[in-house]
């Protein structure tokens, strides 16, 4: 039963229980309206209030103003954000630079269109740092949707590391561009377990607040750790690893890139320039201004991230900081056990780099990979403990160590991989 389990996959992954339950009865009768959450309109007052309350809550845990970034649900996933990303803040850079054209050319439109053409041609980059494989996936959808002559490689995180990825290259072999449109990273890589140790200081605004826009994808670790979201312009996450079911996407997007400090730019513009049009859907002004509602948002999804918001919040009374306390520890634990059979276990990442949300790992025993891991899997499982084999591109083992994960679970896990290091 679910109380026998402990599971540490990936995403979707485990929710609280009692969150789960009480979204159980939400499904058949919410708030005594005879009526299940998933059956309310969207356009009702009760789902526009709990897609308020998860969006102060969120703001209210991590600890940013609500007057300086807006919160948005979409449908997309990280994937479409992926491309969500693209489409606006290159919107956002060629709305900017039509503004500067217009003051220096005046009304001259064909003027403004040339000029314009050729700063895209020779000025227009995104800057992205590849670190593993969803970053690699951002890096090559932008390339598919702009073209790879606009697509920026700061940095290979494989060129460092044998092929593959576990490493982050040092900032100063960072190969930036000047006035990108943004730079992107992907602050936890799921799949290699390599997660940025704390903010990368050459992105840092300087004391006036002028630095680069930044983009991060924080879908596996967002609410384990306190992140400075006042050095992003935007930052995304599906909801199914730390926030709530499969169904809804989040972004945090800083408001001078809405309505009225950046409009962004038409469909014929755009044409005209050989630029992508978005998709209605992955254009935020549309949803921001629709308060996520342009289209049918799943509101139960929304409900269910509420749900956990709150319970974060009144389990932890200094919010993302107890959290990131309970992550750390239960990162080390299981780390601890790893280290101290090193003729056993290999930790994939380097230490500087190791996720403490995707603890990536071999086994081996004798020489032998497969079957040890095999083994292991199965010792892990007689007790319960489940959904602990690598993403299949990389093999190996992965414990998701997600906020749902309780201490005793990763306790348990420790227990597991001593005991299974010392048998046989
Ligand atoms: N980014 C990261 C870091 C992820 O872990 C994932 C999914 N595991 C994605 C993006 C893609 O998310 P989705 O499957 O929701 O499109």
């Amino acid at each position: 039963s679910r109380s026998d389990i402990t599971y540490f996959g990936a995403g979707p992954a485990a929710l609280p229980t009692d969150v789960l339950e009480a979204a159980s009865k939400a499904l058949l009768d919410y708030n005594g309206t005879g009526l299940g959450i998933a059956e309310h309109s969207h356009r009702s007052e009760l789902a526009t209030n709990i897609i308020n309350e998860a969006k102060a809550d969120l703001a209210n845990y991590l600890g940013f103003s609500p007057e300086q970034y807006e919160v948005i649900f979409m449908q997309a996933g990280g994937t479409g954000e992926f491309a969500a990303s693209v489409y606006n803040l290159v919107g956002a850079w060629v709305s900017r630079q039509h503004a500067a054209l217009k003051k220096e050319l005046g009304d001259d439109e064909e003027a403004i269109l040339a000029a314009l053409r050729k700063k895209v041609e020779t000025e227009l980059k995104v800057d992205y740092i590849v670190t593993g494989g969803w970053s690699l996936k951002a890096y090559q959808e932008a390339q598919r949707l702009l073209g790879p002559e606009y697509v920026n490689l700061v940095a290979d995180a494989r060129t460092i590391n044998g092929g593959k990825f576990g490493k982050i290259p040092d900032e100063s072999t960072w190969k930036l561009s000047k006035d990108a449109a943004y730079v992107y990273f992907c602050d936890n890589e799921t799949v290699d377990g390599v997660e940025f140790p704390s903010f990368p200081s050459i992105l840092t605004p300087d004391a006036n607040g002028n630095g680069p826009i930044v983009v991060a994808d924080m879908s596996s670790n967002i609410l384990s750790r306190r992140i400075p979201v006042n050095n992003h312009s935007l930052i995304f996450f599906g909801a199914q690893k730390n926030l709530g079911s499969t169904g809804v996407t989040v972004a945090i997007l800083k408001k001078n890139f809405l309505p009225p400090h950046t409009v962004q730019p038409s469909p014929p513009l755009l044409r005209k320039l050989g630029l992508p049009i978005p998709p209605i859907v992955l254009q935020y002004e549309i949803i921001a201004k629709n308060n996520s509602l342009y289209n049918t948002l799943s509101i139960f999804d929304v409900y269910v991230a509420g749900q956990v918001l709150k319970k974060l919040l009144s389990t932890y009374p200094d919010k993302v900081d107890g959290q990131q306390a309970v992550a750390e520890k239960k990162a080390s634990l299981i780390y601890g056990a790893l280290e101290a059979h090193p003729e056993v276990y290999r930790i994939v990442p380097d230490k500087a780099v190791r996720s403490k949300m995707n603890i990536c790992f071999r086994v081996t025993k004798n020489g032998d990979t497969d079957e040890t891991e095999k083994a292991f899997l199965k010792a892990a499982t007689a007790l319960g403990l489940t959904g602990l084999k690598g993403h299949r591109s990389v093999g190996g083992i992965r414990a998701s160590n997600y906020n749902s994960i309780p201490l005793e679970g990763a306790e348990k896990l420790a227990k597991v991989i001593d005991d299974f290091a010392k048998s046989s």
